[in-house]
């Protein structure tokens, strides 16, 4: 083998097969995926084994809170596909995941930064959750500089990020917040759920420590729920411990259809991005809407960003409808769509389509942002693996029966 390490791509074929978890051992042979270990009880050999202790590390057997090898095969080859990285726990969902990293990492008195443009739950866990621990969570505009360096003080511990952001779709300068973080003695910990480290290889862009919910690309059939949490030595082992001491494991039938799910997680998000970026091309020429929210699309701040930071995107976009639309409107439209599901959730093979307003939630900075002809009823897709033309001939009769042109 040669020393160069091989492409994400590659790596999301071979990461996690090692050999004692994919064979018998004293037979040649084996087979290509790790078997699904169910277990609860492990077995020592005898009692000086049991008196040697284990280590409490992946890859010893211990007891199915630590998982097995189904588990720790899903969590190497995380750690794989994460440059930088020494480690990945697992988590039941992606908000588990989010919640354990913040307890892992905050004390009482400590000041946590959140961007405005956060995930709903994460915002929730930070200004409602953390409070009972008298841990100040603090919004930030993560398009504003001075606004985000502001509100650092020598209490201020962590900062969460997203990029895009949910919803409304903002790529900030993460390597930039992430630098500042650090100068702050911060640490910056990022939902990278939309890029996974194929788009945005968090940890080497400076994060400290990157979470996914592994409910959308990892897994890709909308058939489990799951987070991660990847980190280099010694924060690794700050999660590890929160996340054992509040009992956090995943099955390992689910790891294994987690796997299985990341094998085709480069193919899947390839085609997804290039779905997305002919829709929403689509989408910014038609007059019923007023703004795509997409980085993946030329000609905005955010799209150069992203071209400068990100080696790949995702089929998850948004859009705002046009003045002049209301919100019966907005359902007749997402009602008259034959191949879009309406449902929480994305990444999935199928796409989705779900209405959203953010004005409620952001308080840093007034939406629709900067659009005068928006009506500020945003709707967010999904691209899945359908073909764009038919999902552009769906969208396209669907904006002809809202019957505003
Ligand atoms: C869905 C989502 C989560 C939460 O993941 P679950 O697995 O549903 O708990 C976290 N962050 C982002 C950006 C998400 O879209």
């Amino acid at each position: 083998m040669s020393d160069k390490p091989h492409k994400p791509a590659t790596r999301a074929v071979e990461a996690g097969r090692r050999r004692e978890w994919t064979s018998v051992p004293g037979q040649s042979g084996g087979v290509v995926n790790p078997p699904v270990w169910r277990a609860s009880t492990h077995l020592y050999d005898d009692m000086a084994d049991h008196l040697a202790g284990r280590p409490n590390e992946d890859g010893h057997f211990y007891y199915g809170r630590r998982g097995g090898p189904t588990q720790w095969a899903l969590c190497d080859a995380l750690t794989q596909l994460e440059p930088g990285a020494d480690g990945t726990e697992l988590f039941p969902s992606g908000v588990a995941a989010i919640a354990c990293a913040l307890l892992a990492l905050l004390r009482p008195g400590d000041v946590l930064l959140v961007p405005d443009n956060a995930y709903e739950p994460t915002r929730n866990i930070a200004l409602g959750m953390l409070k009972q621990f008298d841990i100040e969570a603090r919004p930030f505009d993560p398009l504003d500089i001075d606004d985000y360096t502001k509100n650092f003080c020598p209490r201020t511990k962590a900062v969460m990020m997203e990029s895009p952001g949910s919803l409304t779709m903002e790529i900030c300068d993460v390597p930039l917040l992430a630098a500042i973080a650090h100068d702050q003695k911060a640490l910056s910990i990022i939902d990278n759920t939309w890029a996974t480290p194929l788009g945005f290889p968090a940890l080497a862009r400076g994060c400290d420590i990157a979470v996914m919910s592994l409910t959308k690309h990892v897994g890709g059939h909308s058939d489990i729920m799951m987070g991660s949490v990847s980190a280099a030595k010694p924060l690794i082992g700050r999660i590890r411990r929160q996340a054992q001491l509040m009992g956090q494991v995943v099955s390992p039938d689910d790891a294994a259809l987690a796997l299985r799910g990341l094998r085709t997680m480069p193919l899947r998000l390839e085609r997804a991005t290039e779905s997305a970026r002919r829709v929403a091309q689509f989408l910014s020429e038609r007059p019923e809407v007023s703004a795509v929210l997409c980085p993946l699309l030329p000609g905005t701040h955010d799209h150069e960003l992203w071209q400068r930071d990100f080696t790949g995107g995702c089929g998850l976009f948004s859009f705002v409808l046009a003045k002049g639309a209301d919100a019966n409107a907005r359902s007749r439209l997402i009602d008259s769509l034959d191949l879009f599901g309406i449902g929480y959730s994305w990444g999935g093979f199928e796409s989705l389509a779900i209405p959203f307003d953010p004005a409620p939630i952001h308080t840093r900075r007034p939406w629709p942002p900067g659009i005068d002809s928006g009506s500020g009823l945003g709707v967010r897709l999904s691209i899945g693996l359908e073909d764009a033309d038919d999902l552009i001939a769906d969208l396209s009769r669907g904006l002809d029966s809202m019957g505003m042109a």
